[in-house]
């Protein structure tokens, strides 16, 4: 019978706060190792994901408004960001940034480095996973502050209303919830159709290394392909970087197109243009053979490690969804209007899983506390709006971006747009031998006769510090005048934003 299981001796709890009664029921009972069926467990809120947006929901609801809540998570509490995301990615950009400081920046400032000390990979690995760990068990100290019940294992729906947890001690719950949040973001794609595919990792695996590799392939041409490649080739990794076009980050403003790729390729990345993979297969000592057909036609090259790094797939294909009515769109992302609704009454989606683009921590976060706000504390038109939202790209050297690129805004106003751009070599860089500079590159974005911002890109170094504070006066609606208003900061790469002719 589907509901009876053997309560635990695990230490591990299913619920850290379950109610008292069942978990009084659930320690009587362990003991004796007696066979019953688990109480239903029922709730106002159910929250299936315990990442970015599912724990600021959760949150939101149990501490603010007291709303009972229960939140359900299959593998570590924080999600893709926490565990292996944003931050496990940002503490080794900075110790790819470092390493640059170190190996070049440090002797043009007068110190003598007289050799590198080389890059510890696997003492860092360890460090940063205890960091991430210790993030984990913050994040569940703050549920349990909050009050939000916390069901660890892997969920599946059986209806509109009702969940079955396979728990990670082997048992199953049920849950009934009067209203459903599907938060279960994404996982990375593998090309199944590739021969030996398996044998490359993805952006999971590269959080996995315990050593670092020689020479390394990363297939993709999105923001995590890029970081990746750039923080391989600032640690000293040999790094292949294999696009389907000609250029990366499509999505971005032309100017951060060309001139990180001009950058790329100046600092020793290898990128493979017009690249399509035709299998992978394993030789001596492990290394992995890409074979690939380029340009001039097929070749191969061995690699310590190929990275796969070509999308992410939303994680709606494996948690019953089918059983609950929710529609979802051709790549399986859960439909969505603006207020995360779905089609199904009382059940809403965000984050990565839904549809409504910027695949973002901070969105999510956004999302579900208004979310929160809305369902349950009156504020009837809560809601993220979705426009102008400031994104980064930790690349070697940093991109920031807001609003539309040139092209989208072209389309949109047409002659009434205006653009400046600057390019410069920041002063950090004054002290440095011409092959040791990186460029800075600028442009803002205008439209209509007040000139309006309606997009800012920038590279450089600093870039994702600086943009923040732009962002929230492009989101007010600043125009290129109330720019060059605010008297620049000097010296800084910023004040170049504030004094652009
Ligand atoms: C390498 C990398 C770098 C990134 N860097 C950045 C960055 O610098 N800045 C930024 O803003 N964003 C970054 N992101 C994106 C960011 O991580 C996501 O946008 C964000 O985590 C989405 O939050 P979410 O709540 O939608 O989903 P997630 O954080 O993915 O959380 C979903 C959770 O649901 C759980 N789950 C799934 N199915 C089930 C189930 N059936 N039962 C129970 N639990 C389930 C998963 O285990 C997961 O913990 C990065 C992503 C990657 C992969």
């Amino acid at each position: 019978m589907r509901l009876l299981f053997i309560f635990s001796r695990s230490p591990r709890p299913t619920s850290i706060l379950a109610t008292s009664r069942l978990s009084s029921l659930s320690r009587q009972f362990s003991s004796t190792s007696v066979r019953m069926a688990p109480l239903p467990k029922e709730c106002e809120l159910l929250v299936v994901g315990g990442g970015s947006g599912g724990v600021a929901s959760a949150r939101r609801a149990a501490g603010v408004y007291g709303i009972k809540t229960i939140i359900i998570e299959g593998k570590a509490l924080g999600g893709t960001c926490v565990n292996v995301g944003c931050v496990p990615k940002k503490v080794t950009w900075n110790a790819a940034t470092m390493a640059e400081a170190v190996r070049s920046d440090a002797k043009a400032y007068g110190f003598n480095v007289k050799e590198i000390t080389p890059f510890d990979w696997t003492t860092f690995k360890h460090k940063r996973d205890a960091y991430v760990k210790r993030l984990n068990g913050i994040y569940e100290r703050n549920l349990a502050n909050e009050k939000v019940e916390y069901v660890y294992g892997q969920a599946s729906f059986l209806s509109k209303n009702e969940v079955e947890v396979a728990l990670h001690d082997g048992g199953k719950q049920l849950i009934k919830a009067k209203k459903l949040l599907i938060a279960v973001g994404g996982r990375p794609h593998y090309p199944e159709e590739v021969p030996g595919a398996h044998l490359g990792i993805d952006s999971d695996g590269f959080f996995d290394l315990e050593t670092q590799p020689r020479k390394v392939a990363i297939i993709g041409a999105g923001y995590i392909a890029i970081e990746f490649a750039g923080m391989f080739n600032a640690l000293g990794t040999e790094t292949h970087l294999f696009i389907r076009g000609e250029k990366f980050l499509r999505s971005f403003d032309p100017m951060i197109q060309d001139k990180l790729g001009a950058e790329y390729e100046r600092v020793g990345i290898q990128i493979h243009k017009q690249f399509a993979a035709l299998k992978i297969e394993e030789v001596d000592g492990g290394r992995k053979r890409l074979h690939y057909k380029g340009p001039s036609g097929n070749h191969n090259d061995d690699f310590d490690v190929v990275i796969w790094a070509i999308g992410r797939t939303p994680e709606t294909d494996r948690i019953g969804l089918e059983n609950t009515g929710v529609a979802t769109d051709a790549k399986g992302h859960i439909i969505v209007d603006e207020y995360q609704n779905t089609n199904v009454d009382n059940i809403y989606a965000l984050g990565d899983v839904s549809n409504s683009g910027h695949e973002l921590t901070p969105v999510a976060i956004a999302a579900g506390r208004r979310l929160g706000d809305r369902l349950f504390g009156g504020k009837k038109d809560s809601h993220l709006d979705y426009t102008n939202i400031p994104s980064v790209v930790f690349a070697h050297p940093e991109v920031g971006t807001i609003g539309l690129t040139e092209p989208q805004a072209r389309e949109k106003y047409g002659d009434a747009v205006k653009v400046y751009t600057s390019n410069f070599v920041g002063m950090y860089y004054a002290m440095m031998d011409a092959e040791h500079k990186a460029p800075s590159s600028y442009k803002i974005v205008c439209a209509g006769p007040e000139e309006r911002v309606v997009g800012l890109h920038i590279l450089g170094q600093g870039s994702a510090e600086m943009l923040q504070g732009f962002g929230v006066a492009i989101k007010m609606g600043a125009t290129k005048a109330d720019f060059d208003n605010c008297v620049a900061i000097h010296p800084t790469s910023a004040e170049e934003l504030v004094t652009m002719k």
